[in-house]
């Protein structure tokens, strides 16, 4: 376990903050068309989100880069495709029925749910000392001090919900007309609520105390029902992960799939999870879509070694399509904190606008849940080992991620603003997206340089077609060069090839390609451009 430890002190060296606002991310997302709410003419649904053209390919391209470098790329890993609803024992022996819940608190007045876990309250205490001491204590109020508890302040989980706590704290000492030294605050969330202080704390709805409920468990999974009957026994969920699909397939895997140990079982597909508060745009939504590969290894394999390869392996997968490494920390979580079977589960983290937040989970499950299915569905899970003899249930490594979270980190990695020079040296600002060629929507913008030179729209015709069959190109012969060069770089095309005059009345056929991140200019041909595309978009 020692590197787990490692990994710990690695996440103190915290990562660059970026410098956009997620307003930026939303509003680009919605003008250019990346993503819409979902159902948006009814107002919207919460939780819920539609991709436009430009998010449907870029979140194309995240999965294809996945399913390539995953399945295709590798001798060791196969990939499935199996059902959103399957029979609910899949979730009773996975332990989703019983445990895959979240605390949630209701206010009463308001109709309002927060999970409780996310909602932090503190109790406020006044200590009558004399003036002369420092205005306030910060330390655990000692017995050579009294004080007076005023009441208590509540607020939700956000980047600066203590010094939101604080300030609470000092308009009710105000409120109360109360004197003496304000107390810090030492905040705890409403899990950690006595049943005597819950009719004390304030609803962060209303400000009001004497309407939250106790916590209670909240299961996350949507039901359904399979049939013409809405009875007890018709009742179905809805995947709230891909994963089981492969351990419930694992044996049709082993038997068919001409696989040996270690192999890998990946899956790209829908979850869904009734998550009490949906925020952060995509990054917590209720219908998203997980990437999971389920790496299966001999029960005397050394796991840790595995994991820790595992864990390697995605951060520069994450890489590979465009995050930059100072974005992304590592976060072991506590020993204390693992499920029973767990041996260690690692987080890789993403420094997004809203702080710093598991992008991808990557587990290590022991041979738990091939176990649970040999029990609850009464066959065996096993596999031989041809050199000691013996049956065993294979251990296995879990890399875990969601497409949105990705699709979100890359926009949020990418976009910049910056001031430019035009033609004329004016200083104008253009908003760009630093999409690796990998992923971004659309590779190569192809632009006549004027619309009604027939030569010059023919010649870019023709390579646009080219180009068309295997590549995602765009064509725009509408309007000024230079704004046509800003649509794409605020779509993140990575280059654009101009058929000017030079190509038709020159020599050699060339093109000026246009770099976006640098905007050099240089010429190029046909077959350097398809050379080019062919180094970048793999
Ligand atoms: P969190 O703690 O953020 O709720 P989790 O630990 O429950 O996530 P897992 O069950 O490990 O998440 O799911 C694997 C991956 O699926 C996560 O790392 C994340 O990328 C993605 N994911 C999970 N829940 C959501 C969600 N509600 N919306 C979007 N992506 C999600």
């Amino acid at each position: 376990m020692g590197y787990l430890s490692l990994l710990m002190s690695a996440e103190s060296s915290a990562p660059v903050p970026p410098a956009v606002s997620m307003d930026n991310i939303v509003a680009l997302a919605k003008r250019r068309g990346f993503i819409f709410q979902s159902s948006e003419i009814y107002g919207g649904f919460n939780g819920f989100f539609d991709y436009g053209p430009l998010g449907a390919e870029l979140k194309k391209n995240i999965r294809d880069c996945w399913w390539n470098d995953m399945v295709r790329r590798r001798e060791d890993i196969v990939g499935i495709e199996t059902s959103i609803i399957m029979h609910p024992k899949v979730w009773e022996a996975s332990g989703h029925v019983a445990g895959f819940s979240d605390p949630m608190v209701d206010c009463k007045v308001s109709k309002q749910r927060f999970r409780a876990d996310q909602l932090f309250f503190a109790e406020v205490l006044v200590a009558n000392v004399s003036a002369g001491h420092s205005a306030s204590f910060s330390e655990k109020p000692s017995s050579a001090i009294s004080y007076e508890k005023i009441g208590y302040v509540s607020a939700l989980e956000s980047e600066r919900t203590k010094e939101e706590l604080q300030e609470k704290a000092a308009q009710l000492k105000r409120k109360k007309g109360v004197q003496g030294l304000l107390g810090d605050v030492q905040m705890k969330d409403f899990t950690a609520a006595t049943s005597a202080e819950v009719p004390l704390i304030p609803s962060p709805a209303t400000g009001e105390p004497g309407s939250l409920t106790e916590a209670r468990s909240f299961n996350m999974m949507f039901q359904t029902n399979v049939g013409a009957m809405t009875d007890a026994s018709s009742v179905a969920y809805l995947r709230p992960e891909t994963a089981q699909g492969m351990f419930v397939d694992f044996k049709n895997v082993w038997d068919t799939g001409r696989v040996k140990l270690p192999f890998g079982i990946a899956q790209i597909g829908k979850s869904f999870r009734n998550e009490i508060t949906p925020r952060n745009f995509i990054f917590r939504s209720r219908e998203f879509e997980q990437m999971e590969m389920e790496y299966f290894i001999h029960e005397d394999a050394d796991w840790s070694k595995c994991h820790q390869e595992w864990i390697e392996w995605c951060r520069q997968w994450l890489i590979s399509v465009g995050l930059p490494e100072s974005h992304l920390s590592l976060y072991a979580h506590p020993k204390e904190k693992l499920a029973f079977y767990s041996k260690g589960t690692v987080d890789i983290m993403f420094n997004y606008p809203f702080g710093v937040q598991e992008l991808w989970g990557i587990a290590a499950r022991g041979n738990y849940d091939l176990g649970q299915h040999a029990q609850a569905s009464g066959k065996p899970q096993e596999v031989f080992d041809e050199t000691t003899k013996k049956k065993f249930v294979p251990h296995v490594i879990e890399p875990a991620v969601g497409v949105d979270r990705i699709l979100l980190a890359v926009l949020c990695a990418g976009y910049a603003e910056e001031d430019v020079k035009d033609d004329k040296g004016n200083v104008e600002k253009r908003t760009v997206l630093r999409l690796s060629p990998r992923i971004a929507p659309v590779k190569v913008a192809v632009l006549p340089l004027l619309k009604n030179k027939e030569a010059l729209v023919g010649r870019a015709q023709a390579l646009y077609k080219k180009l068309q069959r295997r590549y995602a190109v765009f064509f725009d012969d509408g309007g000024n060069i230079g704004k046509r060069y800003r649509r794409q770089d605020e779509i993140g095309t990575p280059w654009c090839v101009t058929i000017d005059f030079e190509t038709i009345e020159q020599p050699g056929d060339t093109f000026t390609l246009r770099e976006r991140d640098s905007m050099a200019q240089r010429r190029i041909t046909e077959a350097e451009l398809f050379a080019l595309l062919e180094e970048h978009v793999y």
